[in-house]
């Protein structure tokens, strides 16, 4: 498929004005159903609810703008768009298995997808093996003759693992094994798995594509037959496809997508450097760094990265790491990430206070995500915490 403009994706594609009195937004069309004046119609509708719209748990055509944007960007050939990434993670998986089968999956995946695999799953006979390393041979050691799924996560959260998108994706394709990756740290600006030949792109659109914090939608990109499959079943069934005022929501946040993007690109460099440079922190991870332990292989299938980024906080003390988060000013302590507010989530809140260990550096992690703000407010904010929860 021809790669199209970002930018007649992102302001033309899938919008016929004239459809809707020439406005320029596209209308939200909050309808449940569609009115047939033809039996005959009616009938192709039943037959083939990919065809037309006949009720909005399928298809609708506010949500159908979205789908075709989201499916250029991600360079693929069809796309659904969901009520929320983990339902994205659970309808791509869901159908994809069957009873019997085994799935290897990226060690430590997000939560709610490794809740799947681990809890949900098995009930129906479906095993999961976790693969350590990111080279497409640490797939090949845990392949069972039964495996018909691989799951990815490239960068994950938290450490940013790194995974080869295009060994990972040969070595499955030649197995017969469908691939899955979950790109919401990147986005399709910043990396393109279907190029590389992996076969679903999922994203939590709550993040970077609505990117102001007031939506929760998850997007699936694919072949044509890989996106009908799934719609025809999973999503249908599970009914849980976004509603059309919802995805209104995420088509005005794409408009800004890659000037956001490139804004908080910008700005991680300097709280990075920042960070780097403090006093009180031991280390930082984030995938584009060059101190970073994977950084080649990111840098070879990724063309950005921004915002998410990781430190360890140099301290003996639980108390210190709390002091510093409750001391911060502008940055919120928060979930999830993606939107205009800077959020800092430290480890330690998941773990019990009586099993904080100093020695292990993932108790004294801190993941910050910078938002749109200014870099220098962001630094001035960063730098008061630290002297407060000091005792500066
Ligand atoms: C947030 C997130 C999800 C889940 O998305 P929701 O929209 O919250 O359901 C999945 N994967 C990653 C990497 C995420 O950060």
């Amino acid at each position: 498929m021809d790669k199209m403009d970002l930018s007649y994706i992102i302001n033309e594609l899938g919008e016929d004005r004239e459809l809707y009195f020439n406005a320029m937004a596209p209308p939200i069309m909050q309808t449940s159903n569609f009115v047939f004046r033809k039996v005959d119609a009616l009938s192709r509708a039943f037959e083939d609810e990919m065809s037309g719209f006949l009720y909005s748990r399928g298809l609708n055509p506010t949500v159908d703008i979205l789908r075709k944007k989201l499916a250029a960007l991600d360079g693929a050939e069809d796309c659904l768009v969901l009520n929320s990434g983990a339902a994205a993670i659970f309808a791509s998986v869901l159908a994809n298995v069957k009873a019997g089968d085994h799935i290897v999956s990226v060690r430590k995946p997000y939560t709610w997808a490794e809740r799947l695999f681990s809890v949900l799953l098995p009930r129906f006979g479906i095993t999961t093996t976790y693969a350590d390393g990111g080279e497409a041979a640490d797939y090949e050691a845990v392949l069972q003759p039964n495996t018909r799924l691989i799951y990815l996560e490239t960068p994950n959260s938290w450490t940013y693992a790194i995974q080869d998108l295009q060994g990972i994706a040969e070595l499955a394709k030649s197995r017969g094994i469908i691939t899955i990756v979950d790109n919401s740290y990147c986005t399709p600006i910043y990396q393109q798995p279907i190029a590389l030949g992996i076969d679903l792109t999922i994203q939590s659109a709550t993040k970077y594509i609505g990117g102001h914090s007031d939506t929760v939608a998850g997007v699936i990109t694919g072949s044509t037959a890989l996106i009908r499959k799934i719609f025809e079943n999973e999503y249908l069934t599970v009914g849980s496809g976004i509603q059309p005022f919802n995805a209104w929501l995420l088509l005005r946040g794409l408009r800004t997508l890659p000037m956001r993007l490139e804004q908080v690109t910008q700005t991680t460099r300097r709280v990075l450097d920042y960070l780097k440079s403090h006093p009180k922190v031991e280390a930082t991870l984030f995938p584009l760094d060059p101190d970073f332990p994977d950084y080649e292989r990111a840098r070879k299938q990724m063309q950005g990265a921004c915002g998410l980024l990781t430190f360890i906080y140099k301290t003996d003390s639980r108390a210190e790491i709390v002091g510093f988060c409750e001391a911060l000013q502008h940055i919120f302590m928060a979930v999830s990430w993606g939107g205009h507010e800077s959020l800092i989530i430290p480890r330690c809140a998941g773990i019990d206070p009586a099993h904080f260990r100093p020695e292990k550096k993932e108790h004294r992690m801190l993941r910050l995500y910078v938002g749109q703000e200014s870099a220098d407010y962001l630094i001035a904010d960063l730098e008061q915490a630290f002297l407060s929860a000091t005792g500066g």
